[in-house]
């Protein structure tokens, strides 16, 4: 399932479409909005583009139908790649730390890592520890990152350690430069002697270990909000690891609904305590009851909501509370339920009738019946809407009116 559907939308596609179907809507949107034919379509035409750039990337659609746009931009996650990583991602050797390749700003910093944690919205109220396991790259600790026996490891002589070889190529006039893979070490920027390769990572410098985390519940968190595991993301030699971020999913709950802090209860009410009063149970999220007096006289309207001050969701790293809000269902008594001295009875002790209006002047009263709609009516109910419906029955509408005195 995803969680946005703007991009989608974008392109005119279902959240389902294949590489395909997305390459030929925006194929078809590209030739519209190109600013070439389109001036003033330029913003619409960027966005379009934003759209295809990420849905067209395998993993950057999965970190989009995962967590929507915030998740492209927030946590590193696939949001502003360096060059170097755009440079690895095309050329291979990413695992290797090419020795002594740092940015502008100290060495390179590894990937974030994104996690999704379902919590129980009784969790959520109550706070709780939440044991993870996640399987995460470190460095390997028979050979510390190096691939080999020390010493077995050298830099290569093709490419002195750099990965990439620079070829000159005579271009007409011009001289172009390209770069590429070197072919001497495969980008690695080294060679390992192959009977001094390490056993346990065979080479590669980091092996696959399970870890447990602890994720903190607080009390009152709310979907979406992330739990940050400084450096704990996947090791490469010569990389500071990014961070593995737990982001809180909240499941839904079969009584309650929350907004904010607040929670949103519905309860059923039978007349009688509705009219002269009684008591009502809520299960709270936590082991205890609410027991919600009704007063007698107070009155409880149907779809009529009212509030319990104080009982909603904690709030987070607050110490105050939000609300319950409790909207009413009232079940009346089945058809027939009593004997006409009854209802007379009632009559006498319910407020009276209100007087019907006065037909007006011009207009007739005709005397009708009330029947409860069977299946054909109720099929009919149901195309009200339905054009068809109006077109094959074009008296209705006007003549509400009655005759002009
Ligand atoms: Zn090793
Ligand atoms: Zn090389």
């Amino acid at each position: 399932m995803v969680r946005e559907t703007k991009f989608y939308e974008l392109l005119g596609v279902p959240p389902t479409a294949d590489d395909a179907q997305l390459k030929k809507a925006y194929r078809k949107l590209a030739l519209q909005l190109h600013p070439d034919k389109n001036p003033d379509a330029g913003e619409q035409f960027k966005e379009v583009s934003h759209a295809y750039e990420v849905l067209s990337d395998p993993e950057k659609r999965r970190v989009y139908d995962a967590y929507g746009e915030e998740g492209l931009n927030g946590g590193g996650m696939g949001g502003g790649v360096d060059a170097h990583d755009l440079f690895s991602e095309l050329f291979g050797g990413g695992m290797f730390g090419r020795g002594g390749r740092r940015g502008p700003s100290g060495p390179r910093r590894g990937r974030d890592i994104a996690h999704e944690l379902k919590v129980s919205l009784e969790d959520l109220y109550r706070g709780k520890t939440s044991k993870l396991r996640v399987e995460k790259r470190v460095v390997c600790p028979a050979c510390e990152g190096r691939g080999g026996k020390e010493g077995s490891v050298r830099q290569c002589t093709r490419c002195r350690g750099h990965g990439i070889e620079v070829e000159m190529r005579q271009m007409g006039p011009m001289v172009q430069q390209i770069q590429h893979e070197c072919r001497g070490c495969g980008g690695a920027g080294e060679e390992i002697d192959p009977r001094h390769r390490c056993k346990k990572c065979m080479g590669i410098k980091v092996v696959t270990e399970n870890k447990q985390l602890e994720v903190n519940i607080d009390r009152g968190m709310k979907d979406g909000q992330k739990v940050t595991f400084s450096g704990e993301a996947d090791q490469m030699p010569g990389v500071i690891p990014g961070d593995i971020i737990i982001v809180v999913r909240e499941k839904e709950h079969p009584r309650f609904k929350r907004r904010g802090d607040d929670l949103f209860y519905e309860a059923e009410v039978d007349l009688v305590t509705a009219l002269a009063g009684g008591n009502i149970h809520i299960k709270h999220l936590d082991d205890r009851v609410l027991d919600v007096a009704i007063l007698p006289g107070e009155v409880i309207r149907p779809d009529e909501t009212k509030v319990i001050v104080g009982q909603g969701m904690p709030s987070h790293r607050h110490h105050n509370m939000g609300n319950m809000f409790v909207r009413f269902k009232v079940r009346f008594p089945e058809p027939n339920w009593t004997s006409e001295a009854n209802l007379k009875a009632l009559e006498a002790i319910l407020p009276p009738r209100e007087a019907l209006p006065a037909v007006p002047s011009g207009c007739v009263a005709e005397e009708v019946v009330l029947a409860s709609p069977d299946a054909h009516h109720q099929k009919k109910m149901a195309d009200d809407m339905d054009e068809e419906y109006e077109d094959a029955h074009p008296q209705g509408g006007a003549g509400v009116q009655c005759a002009q005195q």
